[in-house]
């Protein structure tokens, strides 16, 4: 293609990385419907807020109960993609939070499992060292295991979708780069590095990118870098994902997550380390100083006592942000464009649900899973600015 050339196809979705490649997965499914993902790197690369080997599911959600109806639906529908793939990507191992007993995220995740009744298992001091002997535990700690938590493959998850959306005849084209949109009355010119494409809908997925494409979103959502670590155990064969959940453990103020050894040789065990807010993913930081990986490995031991305090691997990565870490997904514009974005950390569990949401939004104009709070207008109020 050069270009002169103009491709017509009713949904163009931008970055197909966590939401875009569900979002395609979705509406792939919708008969007759010609879909076409742009990505400006390769399939399921390294620069995207999904790379990392793993992340954690909860559907008792910390965060609220507002999520957790998309949590159901969301671990059904990674079971879904489980099925139509054939490979493994939500690892039923448990998501275990442990923290002093009354800690705001435990009580708030208790709040969650009873209102609907989740399955889970509350354990007290005693019993968390017995069960789970390779974490420090204190008096006073509690454990609470949500049972339907577990661990994700997030790159194995993106291909997954996306190829699953390409045998029902999504396109794809990669190594392109999404440069404008100009919406008018009948739909949307998208200017990419490759040339002009003119789509009935748009579906805007591009993350950390996202104001590139979309400036007007400017005020909402900045950029805020993270890291992984890597320790390795003492004796592996007490953090197997047969053995070891994925977790949360808090603990003097200090906030840790992490996940069984899926290398075989250590686990992920990050402290989390903090930089200032960025504008865009070029400024995450390239290292981690020697000062920080000391001080994630004397809190990576001192949490859990097995692990050398060395870290053997360890990466930085970043997502998009909005000011109250609720995600942003609604229309925008005159009303062609969707964008999901904004997911603040906390947005692969909800992948396969969120792009639903953009699928329906794009296709149908409306979406029941679209909660309120995740609406431009919801957003702009929350911030004390009009619509
Ligand atoms: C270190 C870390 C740990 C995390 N842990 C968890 C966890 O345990 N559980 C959890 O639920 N969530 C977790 N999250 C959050 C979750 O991974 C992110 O919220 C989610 O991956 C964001 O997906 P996204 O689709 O918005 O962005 P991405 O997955 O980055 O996708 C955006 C895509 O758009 C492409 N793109 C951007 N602009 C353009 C353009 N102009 N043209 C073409 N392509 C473009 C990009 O290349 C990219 O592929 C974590 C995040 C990080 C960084």
């Amino acid at each position: 293609m050069n270009g002169e050339d103009i491709t017509a196809v009713d949904v163009v979705v931008v970055g197909v990385g966590t939401m875009g490649s569900m979002a395609l997965w979705q509406l792939s499914q919708v008969p007759g419907l010609r879909v076409l993902g742009i990505e400006q790197f390769g399939p399921a690369h390294t620069y995207g807020s999904f790379s990392g080997e793993s992340r954690l599911y909860r559907a008792a959600a910390k965060e609220g109960r507002i999520y957790i109806p998309a949590l159901l639906e969301s671990r059904r529908l990674w079971q879904e993609l489980e099925a139509e793939s054939g490979r493994r990507l939500l690892l039923p191992v448990g998501a275990l939070s442990i923290g002093p007993e009354g800690h705001e995220d435990l009580a708030s995740t208790l709040a969650a499992i009873r209102e609907y009744d989740l399955p889970h298992r509350v354990l007290d001091a005693a019993e968390l060292a017995a069960t789970y002997p390779q974490f420090a535990v204190r008096p006073g700690d509690i454990g609470i295991l949500d049972e339907l938590g577990g661990g994700l493959r997030p790159e194995l998850a993106v291909m997954s979708a996306t190829e699953r959306a390409v045998a029902r005849g999504a396109e794809v084209r990669y190594h392109t780069e999404v440069l404008g949109l100009a919406e008018d009355g009948d739909g949307v010119t998208v200017s990419t590095s490759t040339g002009t494409i003119r789509a009935r809908r748009v579906v805007v997925t591009a993350g950390s990118w996202t104001t590139r494409v979309l400036p007007e979103l400017r005020s909402l959502i900045h950029v805020e870098a993270y890291a992984l670590t890597w320790f390795m155990p003492r004796h592996l064969e007490l953090f197997t994902p047969e053995r070891f959940p994925v977790f949360m453990r808090d603990l003097d103020g200090v906030h840790a997550f992490g996940a069984p050894s899926l290398d075989g040789y250590s686990i992920k065990m990050c402290p989390h380390l903090m930089w200032p807010p960025l504008d865009h993913p070029s400024q995450v930081p390239a290292t981690i100083s020697p000062e920080q990986l000391a001080w994630a490995g004397e809190w990576a031991q001192r949490m859990i006592p097995d692990l050398v305090p060395d870290p053997v691997r360890w990466s930085v990565h970043h997502d998009s942000v909005s000011p109250d870490h609720v995600p942003v997904i609604d229309r925008v514009g005159a009303g062609h464009i969707v964008v999901a974005t904004g997911m603040s950390g906390n947005g692969f569990k909800f992948a396969p649900v969120y792009g639903r949401v953009v699928a329906e939004l794009a296709t149908q104009g409306a979406s029941a899973l679209q909660h309120p709070m995740f609406t431009l207008a919801g957003h702009l109020d929350r911030a004390g600015v009009a619509a």
